[in-house]
């Protein structure tokens, strides 16, 4: 038998996380952003859910061939665009669309002998300060583009640094209106927490949502993803593999990190760091038994995580080998939910960390 732990991936809640989205996105069409392998989902385990999207936002050509092998005829977007000369072949025989933003990409552009003219989204930097041409550049660079015979039409598009932290988008949103002032082309500015935060202003031709179509939230302290109206998308669930009665001054796991102040029964669950749970959650970090909240106990190891059992037997609830172990997402018996925000908070980093980083050893399923 394999190891009990199990990634489901819940197709009904990635519609419904796209149907939110459109919600909020109102008439603007929606790259489904799925770069890293839909953010640990799987391209292929997403791909019916976000059919309804009006296009696929991605980063490596291999993803791009992907979605092509689906059936996907629509538009797709390189989101850094090409990474060398021939690339742009592949392009070109994929019908992709791609971003631009650098010299070195036009340079390419110009170079290029093709049939078949690109479509490309030139960015600008609004002050992530990653990729981009600055809001000065901006304008010298799109002339070059579109004197360009290989560039048959040019959408504009920047991608905010702070749409999810205290600064918000006012700034960028200025310079980039700024910039873009009197140039024709679709526009794409907004990612997921600009969608959910920055409405009515980030509503333009094309938003670019990737978190909140897996039901994790954007790095928003306040909100949890059930204020959103947000589903999870992915659960990570295993089973108990042991349980150890705890006296008093007894230690768990390496380090002895956790003493039992009192008398208490622990439970061994079969999941660690080696299938993606995080090495840093520390005791404390939320998780769900047979659908009741409990905490990790005690450093999480390579292939176990150990857990406090008191709730469950306060309730009365039988608990032991076998019993369900919800790391995030969503219990199998009944209604209950552990957001992977959450989990994230307490382990100091984020969903988006959390899901990506899912091991190749864990068996998933489309439930
Ligand atoms: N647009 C671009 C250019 C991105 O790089 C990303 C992801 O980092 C997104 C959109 C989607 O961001 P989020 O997952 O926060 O919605």
């Amino acid at each position: 038998m394999p190891r009990p732990i199990l990634a489901t991936i819940h197709a009904g809640a990635l519609r419904h996380n796209l149907e939110r989205v459109r919600r909020s996105a109102l008439d603007s069409r929606v790259w489904a952003v799925v770069k890293a392998n839909a953010y640990g989902h799987g391209i292929e385990r997403v791909f019916d859910a976000f059919r309804g999207a009006d296009g696929f936002a991605l980063l490596d050509l291999a993803e791009a061939e992907r979605v092509r092998a689906l059936g996907w005829r629509g538009p797709i977007l390189l989101l850094e665009g090409v990474f060398e000369a021939r690339d742009l072949e592949l392009c070109s025989r994929l019908g992709l669309w791609h971003a631009v933003h650098c010299d070195a990409q036009i340079d390419m552009l110009a170079a290029h002998k093709t049939q078949v003219p690109h479509r490309v989204f030139l960015k600008m930097n609004s002050g992530m300060n990653r990729l981009g041409f600055s809001p000065e550049r901006y304008r010298a660079a799109w002339t070059r583009l579109n004197a360009l015979p290989q560039v048959d039409e040019i959408s504009l598009m920047t991608h905010f640094s702070d749409a999810d932290g205290p600064r918000g988008i006012a700034d960028a949103l200025a310079a980039f209106h700024r910039a873009t002032q009197d140039l024709p082309g679709e526009r794409s500015i907004a990612n997921s927490a600009a969608v959910l935060r920055h409405a009515p202003e980030t509503r333009i031709d094309w938003v670019r949502p990737g978190i909140v179509l897996y039901g994790g939230v954007p790095d928003f302290p306040e909100h949890d993803s059930a204020h959103w109206q947000l589903q999870p998308g992915m659960t990570l669930s295993t089973r108990l593999i042991g349980t150890q009665e705890l006296q008093p001054g007894a230690t768990v796991g390496y380090g002895s990190h956790f003493v039992a102040e009192a008398a208490m029964t622990i439970g061994v669950a079969a999941v660690g760091y080696a299938d993606g749970y995080p090495r840093h959650a520390p005791t404390g970090t939320p998780v769900l038994v047979d659908g009741v909240r409990t905490c990790v106990v005690g450093r999480v190891s390579m292939d176990m995580v150990t857990v406090d059992l008191t709730p469950l037997q306060a309730a009365g609830r039988p608990v032991g080998f076998g019993s369900e172990v919800t790391l995030w997402g969503r219990a199998s018996n009944g209604n209950a939910l552990l957001p992977i925000d959450e989990v994230a908070r307490a382990a100091g980093t984020v969903g988006y960390e959390l899901m990506c980083a899912v091991a190749p050893r864990v068996p998933v399923v489309l439930g």
